[in-house]
């Protein structure tokens, strides 16, 4: 007969047949008020690499540090108080025991996953003095919903940004934008609209090819990014426009940041197969104002800023005149 099974006391788990608690693919332990182990199942002694002789008798907690003693007992409390049925899952703990994974194979994991139950053991008397636990090997359920909540992160990413630029696409930002519009609209803050469009970009199509005009666009949306804080919100709106909210910042402070963002635009060379590439933005600049009938006017108002500029002769920024409103 197996060492496990020689000290079971057989009231613990009374009319089970005694060489499954050793076949079976799950954890099963006995343990008594104070955590002294009394069952020590053959899954429990290969993963832990604890022989069942050695640790009957022994508190749970001497051998697994890994465990908090003070979490655990108050966890188990309600087997003992109420009688019921006690469940950790590994979403809220990936595991109790510190076991390694052992599908090397096919296991990403670094540790086993586990789910575990612990009930009471009820005497004829109708107390409880024990506890059951039993431990399950969930490595596989677990690491299935975590690729897949992975995947989703990675596609929810992929849907709000630019797949060139790596800025948020238009339809991201535009959905953040109506947001900080709201906010602007609560807090009357100063914020300011910005958009940017390449200058003549025809014409380097045209002249250099159109991978040329991508490599352009991207060099000015990793400018972009340098000259924005994290607060601010950036996207790509069309082929080669940019929409920026300067958050808390008035127009003058925009105007810093046009300026920057002209000049070194203007300063950028990009270079491709050979070619030196040289370009020039134009920007429209619009301040909130508590005026605007919704987000789109305030939008509008940036285009009709930024078209002024084309119409001056471009490589400048111009600022919408909100006193007009
Ligand atoms: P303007 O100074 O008036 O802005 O002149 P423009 O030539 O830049 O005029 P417009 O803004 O009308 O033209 C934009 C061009 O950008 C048209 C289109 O072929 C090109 N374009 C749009 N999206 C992309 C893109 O993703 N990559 C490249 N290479 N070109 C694009
Ligand atoms: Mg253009
Ligand atoms: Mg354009």
């Amino acid at each position: 007969m197996n060492a496990s099974i020689d000290t079971l006391n057989r009231s613990a788990v009374s009319q089970v047949p005694l060489e499954l608690l050793d076949s079976i693919e799950v954890g099963i332990a006995v343990l008594d008020r104070n955590f002294t182990v009394q069952v020590w199942n053959k899954f429990l002694e290969n993963h832990s690499a604890k022989k069942v002789d050695f640790i009957i008798g022994h508190s749970l907690f001497d051998h697994f540090p890994e465990i908090e003693e003070k979490w655990l007992r108050t966890k188990v409390d309600p087997v003992f108080n109420l009688k019921s049925p006690v469940f950790i899952i590994w979403e809220q703990r990936p595991y109790l025991f510190k076991f390694a994974c052992n599908r090397p194979v096919t296991c990403a994991a670094e540790y086993m996953y586990q789910n575990v139950t612990m009930f009471p053991i009820v005497d004829k008397d109708g107390n409880v003095e024990r506890f059951c636990m039993l431990v399950y090997d969930v490595t596989e359920q677990a690491l299935g919903k975590l690729g897949m909540e992975h995947l989703n992160q990675e596609l929810k990413t992929a849907s709000r940004v630019d797949g060139l630029t790596g800025l948020f696409n238009r339809r991201y930002w535009q959905e953040r934008f109506d947001e900080m519009y709201k906010l602007c609209v609560r807090r009357d803050k100063p914020s300011t609209a910005v958009m940017l469009d390449i200058d003549h970009f025809k014409r380097i199509n045209d002249t250099y090819g159109h991978q040329a005009g991508d490599k352009v666009i991207k060099m000015l949306a990793a400018l972009i990014k340098r000259c924005v804080r994290e607060t601010d919100l950036a996207g790509r709106y069309g082929g080669e426009e940019f929409a920026i909210i300067l958050n808390d910042s008035t127009v003058e402070d925009a105007r810093i940041v046009a300026e920057r963002i002209r000049q070194l635009a203007q300063r950028l060379v990009v270079e491709h197969e050979g070619e030196s590439i040289n370009f020039t933005v134009s920007l429209g600049l619009a301040q909130f104002c508590s005026a605007f009938k919704g987000p789109l006017a305030w939008l509008e108002c940036a285009d009709k800023a930024l078209y002024d500029a084309k119409e001056s002769g471009r490589n400048q920024y111009r600022v919408y005149d909100t006193s007009q409103r």
